[in-house]
């Protein structure tokens, strides 16, 4: 007999934030292995993008997929779509045939019926996106002249989530030297470096990925700094878009910015990293509501039909001001107020649910079974 089974363990920590289901999924002769975690169906079918990434074990593996479906919830909740949140993550292996894999990720998804829609997270290529698209109809498949760069998208609502930022502090707009440190320049980050720039903006850039890291410099007109540094930059703004886990009470304690908004997921480590940049006066941008632009993008595609989004992405500077102000108001942290007003939003939608469809599973009621 092997070691025991942690199915308990996986049961254990789906309730602790109340996920609905994961689905394990693997096939040997393609060397995949994924984690799919569908946080929350209340508002509509999830949606969430597909990760793959080098991790050290299966279990830092299903606490990402856990973390970052719960974080599609609150998008989609604090954004007001009619979808919920979920993700999926698939180990890195050596020996992986990539093609076949991805094909066999959309062959899982497409048997899931359109629960969950998926699309493209870190790590994932155009190449991935086609062969996922080959076996299922519920991706955002790029390029795709009617749904657009869901990158794109996301850069563009950082962008009006900082324009709301900048105008609460009082730092001046267009013309002035706005300073702005981007930390990662992959996808998002370097399409917001392109808002950022055409906006006058000056730009510090880094990237563990020294080479991306030199092209974004010549093409941004910025000045590239070790990835260690940046987040310490002297600058106006620090925008975190390569991974979360980047805002602990000690790197915040570092910080020289004024306002933290990029479209990393998942940037504070902990609630009390948010308390803490409050405390320092640091305007945090919450990640989820400030990074909505794709989930918003790909949601009105796929749910709603509708032909442009870009009403829907100016909506963030609005949402964000709120947030602000509520903050203000009551002297707490701008991540506990968005937490807040996605969870009063599912709260309602569950309401709403229970009262028209009888009970929880969804059923109507008066069914017998
Ligand atoms: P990407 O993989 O294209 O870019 C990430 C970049 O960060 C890469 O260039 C990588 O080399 C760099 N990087 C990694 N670790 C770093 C470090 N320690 N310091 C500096 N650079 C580092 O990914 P992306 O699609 O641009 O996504 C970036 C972040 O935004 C992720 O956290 C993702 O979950 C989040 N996000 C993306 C979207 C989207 O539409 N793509 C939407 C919402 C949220």
């Amino acid at each position: 007999m092997g070691p025991p089974l942690r199915t308990m363990d996986i049961l254990e920590q789906m309730s602790v934030q109340d996920h609905e289901q994961v689905v394990a999924f693997q096939n040997r002769e393609v060397g995949l292995r994924g984690i799919l975690a569908i946080h929350d169906t209340t508002c509509g079918p999830a949606l969430g993008g597909v990760r793959i990434w080098k991790y050290a074990s299966e279990d830092e593996a299903l606490a990402d997929a856990l973390r970052l479906s719960r974080g599609m919830t609150y998008k989609a909740a604090i954004s007001e779509l009619p979808c919920g949140g979920g993700k999926c993550v698939i180990l890195l292996r050596e020996g992986m045939k990539r093609a076949e894999a991805f094909e066999a990720y959309g062959q899982m998804v497409e048997s899931l019926n359109g629960r969950f829609f998926t699309g493209r997270d870190v790590g994932i290529t155009d190449e991935d996106l086609q062969a996922i698209a080959r076996t299922t109809q519920y991706v955002a498949k790029e390029p795709d002249q009617a749904l657009g760069d869901i990158s794109e998208h996301t850069a563009i609502g950082v962008w009006h989530g900082l324009r709301a930022c900048l105008e609460f502090a009082g730092i001046a707009k267009k013309g002035s030297r706005v300073r702005v440190a981007v930390q990662g320049v992959g996808s998002v980050g370097m399409l917001l470096g392109r808002i950022l720039k055409r906006e006058g903006m000056e730009l510090v850039v880094a990237d563990v990925n020294a080479e991306r890291a030199a092209e974004a410099a010549k093409e941004l007109g910025a000045r590239v700094v070790d990835p260690t540094e940046i987040l310490f930059a002297e600058c106006d703004v620090i925008a975190p878009c390569a991974l979360g886990g980047v805002l602990s009470i000690e790197t915040v304690a570092r910080l020289r910015a004024r306002i933290v908004c990029g479209c990393a997921n998942n940037q504070l480590t902990k609630p009390e990293a948010g308390d803490e940049l409050a405390r320092r006066g640091i305007i945090y941008a919450p990640d989820y509501l400030v990074n909505a632009g794709g989930l918003i993008r790909g949601a009105e595609y796929f749910l709603l039909k509708r032909a442009d989004s870009k009403p829907s992405l100016e909506r963030i500077h609005e949402r964000m001001l709120r947030v602000l102000e509520i903050a203000r108001e009551r002297s707490a942290s701008t991540a506990r107020i968005a937490d807040e007003l996605a969870e009063t939003r599912l709260k309602q939608a569950k309401t709403f649910r229970d009262l028209h469809w009888g009970d929880k599973a969804g059923k109507p009621s008066g069914s017998s079974n």
